[in-house]
């Protein structure tokens, strides 16, 4: 039998997902309501943080969205964007911000996270929406989580009863992963494995996964020879590579070596156009639920 290998295309969901936003937007403005408006704080300028700003910034545009984006020189202290984030907590206007992530070395990430007020917290990572999504009510589901759980349930893939691999235990990928695909709901009821640098015969285990999530932040980690034929593979890994051909100087790829893998499994996430334009349309959807 021969295997029909599917694209799950995050650029092709992500824009039916942006048309129902921005249909959401025109009815909240009939009824009289206000534009969602989401807020990003960026310390410093970083290429990359500023690449994912920027998409953010655009793609709020592109629904209808309000954006504000607060640039920072990237030698702030940490009262100082502390101060930021407490205007941003108490401006009514804002309905939910971001702080890019990575902070510079001398701001305490996790400060700064739990100064943000949860109700405006729409990359769900203040302990408070962290401890509601482990008990499974209402919160912000973190971004990038949250959009892989669309990109599989609206490419109908099944997850109830399968063997999910989830490679990597961050706080912002892996771990809020492995819980989501565990929980009782769909999609989820999955029976998961979380692999981590410490794991032992991690090629053994992948190759039991019906479902490998690899946010290991290594390029090509994943080899054909670690998945099963027929497996579902969600690349969660950006990783930019010189390319003398682009005019950027460089192309994106991710911890799938995506060229011998993708011969082999029944369904992969591209990188570029996968998780990425993924996590940009779940925030959207946070900021939506913010606003009420
Ligand atoms: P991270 O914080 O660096 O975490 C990497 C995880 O991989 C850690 O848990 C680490 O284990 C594990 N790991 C490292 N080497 C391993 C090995 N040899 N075997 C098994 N596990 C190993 O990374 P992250 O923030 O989760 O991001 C992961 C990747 O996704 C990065 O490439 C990042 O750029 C990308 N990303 C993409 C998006 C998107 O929207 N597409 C969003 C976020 C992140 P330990 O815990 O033991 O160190």
């Amino acid at each position: 039998m021969i295997l029909q290998m599917r694209i799950l295309s995050g650029k092709e969901t992500a824009e039916s997902i942006k048309k129902e936003l921005e249909a959401e937007v025109l009815a909240r403005i009939a009824a009289g309501k206000s534009r969602p408006h989401l807020a990003a704080i960026l310390l410093g300028d970083d290429g990359a943080s500023q690449t994912y700003v920027n998409a953010k910034v655009k793609a709020c545009e592109h629904v209808g969205f309000l954006s504000t984006l607060v640039r920072m020189d990237s030698d702030t202290c940490e009262e100082e964007l502390l101060e930021k984030v407490n205007e941003l907590n108490n401006n009514p206007a804002i309905h939910g911000f971001i702080v890019q992530l990575p902070l510079p070395d001398h701001i305490n990430e996790q400060h700064i996270i739990e100064a943000i007020s949860p109700e405006k917290d729409v990359d769900g990572f203040h302990p408070i929406n962290v401890g509601r999504m482990v008990l499974g009510l209402p919160c912000f589901l973190p971004a990038t989580p949250y959009g892989i759980l669309e990109l599989l349930q609206r490419n109908q893939i099944a997850t109830e009863g399968k063997h999910c691999v989830v490679i990597g235990r961050s706080h912002i990928v892996g771990s809020p992963m492995s819980i989501l695909l565990a929980r009782n709901s769909s999609p989820g009821n999955c029976t998961v494995t979380l692999a981590h640098s410490r794991t032992k015969n991690l090629k053994e285990l992948t190759l039991q996964a019906d479902i490998i999530i690899a946010a290991v932040g290594r390029p090509r980690f994943i080899t054909a020879d670690m998945v099963k034929e027929g497996a579902i593979i969600i690349d969660v890994g950006i990783h930019r590579i010189a390319d003398a051909s682009r005019k950027s100087g460089y192309r994106l790829i991710g911890d799938v070596d995506f060229d011998q893998v993708s011969a082999k499994v029944g369904a992969i996430s591209p990188v570029p156009g996968g998780v990425g334009p993924m996590t940009i349309v779940a925030l959207l959807k946070n900021t939506l639920q913010a606003a009420g």
